[in-house]
């Protein structure tokens, strides 16, 4: 129930746990992160329970620190509350990661569709489908706005998605529709959050993702096209929070 995304210049994981740690207030009942180092080296983490058994993990297993990273709670509508089920869900063979909020309405088709061409899935969750399909568009397009663009255009329902892929690190894209989604503007890096809460701490300067919108973030770029990958124009306003 909560999204934070990061690229920049500290360590991905401490921006990643303090955001999810501020947005706990929506309650959860899994929490996990993925992180890309400059060499395109990603590493993930996830967990059933409480942000502390994530931070308990990654105390006996640290992860190391990249500079692009997303991180996700969960609260189950497709899947029990699983270690497996938890986000970040893979692509790719593994080379992309992705997290969700929302629900694929469609889900049950696409994967069909993708088992049948021979990709396996590991949970039982609506999200893994977008993984998978992202996998899948990335091998086709090449790169990472590209195959995202032909994924979220094959989703119905409600989401908020953010993915990393190794072969472009330095740069997280997401997506929303019928589900929040915010962009937190930074000198030399750029944050996402499914609410401010999530990068408050960092910036006040922020942006609403419109419906159907796309944005990519770079440590010093911030780009928002539609769906069909038309750009947008937007504006910034100033976060009113005594933090
Ligand atoms: N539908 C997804 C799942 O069950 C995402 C749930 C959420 O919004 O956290 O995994």
């Amino acid at each position: 129930c909560g999204i934070v995304g990061y690229v920049g210049e500290r360590n991905s994981l401490d921006v990643l746990m303090g955001g999810l740690r501020r947005l706990e207030y929506r309650g959860y009942d899994s929490a996990g992160v993925a992180v890309v180092d400059d060499d395109g080296a990603m590493e993930t983490a996830k967990r059933a329970g409480k942000l502390k058994v994530l931070a308990d993990e990654l105390e006996r297993n640290p992860l190391h620190h990249g500079g692009t990273g997303i991180g996700h709670t969960r609260w189950a509508t497709h899947g029990g509350p699983t270690d497996r089920n938890a986000h970040p869900h893979l692509g790719d063979e593994g080379r992309l990661a992705l997290i969700h909020n929302g629900i694929i309405e469609n889900f049950s088709e696409l994967k069909e569709e993708l088992l049948a061409e021979g990709h396996s899935f590991e949970s039982e969750t609506d999200t893994e489908v977008a993984a998978v399909l992202l996998g899948r568009e990335y091998r086709a397009a090449g790169d990472l706005r590209t195959a995202f663009r032909n994924t979220v255009s094959r989703l119905e329902g409600a989401f908020t998605l953010l993915a990393v892929h190794r072969s472009e690190p330095g740069v997280v894209v997401g997506a929303r529709r019928n589900s929040p989604l915010v962009i937190g503007l930074g000198e030399g890096e750029n944050f996402l959050g499914s609410d401010v809460a999530a990068f408050v701490e960092y910036t006040k300067s922020a942006v609403a993702v419109g419906q159907d919108q796309i944005v990519a973030i770079t440590a010093d770029e911030v780009v928002v096209t539609d769906f069909a990958g038309e750009p947008v124009e937007f504006e910034s306003f100033e976060v009113a929070w005594d933090a």
